[in-house]
Order: structure tokens, then C-alpha cells, then sequence
């Protein structure tokens, strides 16, 4: 009994990952082979057939990316209104809720890598495509000031749509926002690593996610300001292959690795140890 629990939990932890589930076997979105929940969930959320990267949610990726049991959250009730009393945007919140199984779409705390003390952050894609309002805006502001606070470095893992339209200028004012409590904790001699992953655009893309000191990326993620038709349609011209994604963005020099999920943990901790981030 306890196993069919932790099996359906497994399944619909999946699902919320975007994965359609058929009993024991999942399809993979991309190359469509039936593929054991198991088997991806032990091969880092990557499709073994084809390499596909499954979407991963926050609270997820920050076990894969940090030390067992080190993950202590921050900021963990603050939670969005409709501010704006913007027409529907309460229930948009209501059912984010309960798709996410979140109260927002950024998880922040402080964890260790390789015994390292950091503060993290990750965003959550099944959160509203992971848009930023101004909670999100504000936890990660206020992570940021912590970390400033205690000298550690940040690692963020980001994944978003762009800016909350249903908060208007209040959404937008968080790109700044956050933009100086980045800059606060880098006069400050701080570290921050970021890594990108599939998608992160718009006004994420045009603040923080843009404003690390080592940018990574995950393969194939696209990254971008606006969206390719947006930019076809206003360009009247065909977009060269590969447009936004990570591979065409390392060869423009926007960001500087692109590593592949199995390798993050261990290429953070890398880097963490070159800036020598003191051991716990
Ligand atoms: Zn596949």
C-alpha cells in the first residue's frame, strides 16, 4: 500500500513536471518513447532515449543542485494578491497554488555545496510560467540582502515567462528592484552564479538573469528578451538557426558555460571552491 502511495506521488509529481504519465511508463515529449518514471527520475529529469530536459520544479531542483537535508527556506508565506484587483487574476493565483503545490513562483533559502554555505534560489515554472510579480520580486531581493548580510555567495537557477502582466508597473519595478540588490551584494565583494535554464526571457532575461558574475546554461535553453515571432514579425526576416538558444548565446558571449544537469552540482561546487567560499 505505502508503495503504490509513494508511486502515485511519483506520478504526479511528474505530471506537474509536464510529463504525461501512462501507468509506470511516461512519454517523453519530444522523442515520444515510453520510458520508466524511474529511469528519468534517476537520470536527473533527462529523457535517456533522447536527452530531452524535462522541466524541473524549484523545490527539486535545489535537492539536485545542494547538499542533503542542507536547505533551510526563507522567506517561505509570502504570498501574492491581486493588487491590482486585475480581472481574474485571483483565480490565476488559486490555481498556480495548486498546480505548483507552491505559495509563489520563486523557492529562496540558504544551503551548502560541497560543504559550502550559499544562498539559493530557483524559480518554478508550473508557478505561472515562472512570471515574476512583485513577491517573487521581493523574495529574491530580500535573499540577495541577506546574502549581502552574511558575505555568501548566491546561486540562482532561473526559468521564467517574463514579468507578471496582471501586476502592471509593480511587476515591472522589480527588475530594478532586484537589479540593485544584486549590485549591493557584488560592491560588497559577493559572488553570484546563475544558471539558466529553459525558458528564461523577458524581464527576468533583462535583469538578474543577465547579471550574474558566471552565467551557466542548461543545453538547448532558450534565452531571450522577446519572443522569436515577436522579433520576426518586427524585423520582416527570417531568425538564423538556433536563435535564443544556449548554444547560439555562449557563441554571442552572453554567457560563459553551458553544462549539462548531471555535471551542475559538481561544476558550481568547482567554482565555488576557485573563489574559495570558506567551508561550513
Ligand atoms: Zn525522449
Amino acid at each position: 500500500m505505502e508503495l503504490r502511495r509513494l508511486f502515485i506521488k511519483a506520478n504526479n509529481e511528474l505530471e506537474n513536471n509536464g510529463i504525461r504519465t501512462r501507468s509506470r511508463k511516461i512519454t517523453c515529449k519530444k522523442c515520444q518513447s515510453l520510458v520508466a518514471v524511474a529511469k528519468i527520475r534517476k537520470n536527473d529529469f533527462v529523457c535517456p532515449e533522447c536527452g530531452y530536459y524535462f522541466p524541473v520544479r524549484a523545490r527539486r531542483r535545489i535537492l539536485m543542485l545542494t547538499d542533503k537535508r542542507s536547505f533551510v527556506e526563507l522567506d517561505a508565506d509570502l504570498e501574492s494578491r491581486n493588487i491590482l484587483r486585475f480581472p481574474g487574476y485571483g483565480e490565476k493565483i488559486s490555481a498556480a497554488i495548486e498546480k505548483s503545490r507552491e505559495k509563489e513562483g520563486v523557492i529562496c533559502g540558504t544551503a551548502t555545496i560541497g560543504g559550502m554555505k550559499i544562498c539559493i534560489f530557483a524559480m518554478d515554472s508550473n508557478f505561472m510560467m515562472g512570471s515574476m510579480g512583485a513577491i517573487v520580486g521581493e523574495k529574491i531581493t530580500r535573499l540577495f540582502e541577506y546574502a549581502t548580510a552574511h558575505n555568501l555567495p548566491v546561486v540562482g537557477v532561473t526559468v521564467s515567462g517574463g514579468a507578471r502582466m496582471q501586476e502592471g508597473m509593480i511587476s515591472l519595478m522589480q527588475m530594478s528592484k532586484v537589479s540593485a540588490a544584486v549590485k549591493r551584494h557584488s560592491n560588497k565583494g559577493g559572488l553570484y552564479i546563475v544558471l539558466l535554464t529553459n525558458p528564461t526571457t523577458g524581464g527576468v532575461d533583462a535583469s538578474f538573469a543577465m547579471l550574474g558574475d558566471i552565467t551557466l546554461a542548461e543545453p538547448g535553453a532558450r534565452v531571450g528578451f522577446a519572443g522569436p515571432r515577436v522579433i520576426e514579425k518586427s524585423l520582416n526576416q527570417e531568425l538564423p538557426e538556433g536563435f535564443q538558444r544556449a548554444e547560439r548565446v555562449l557563441e554571442c558571449g552572453f554567457i560563459d558555460a553551458i553544462v549539462p544537469r548531471n555535471q551542475q552540482k559538481d561544476y558550481i561546487k568547482r567554482l565555488l571552491e576557485l573563489h574559495e567560499v570558506p567551508y561550513e
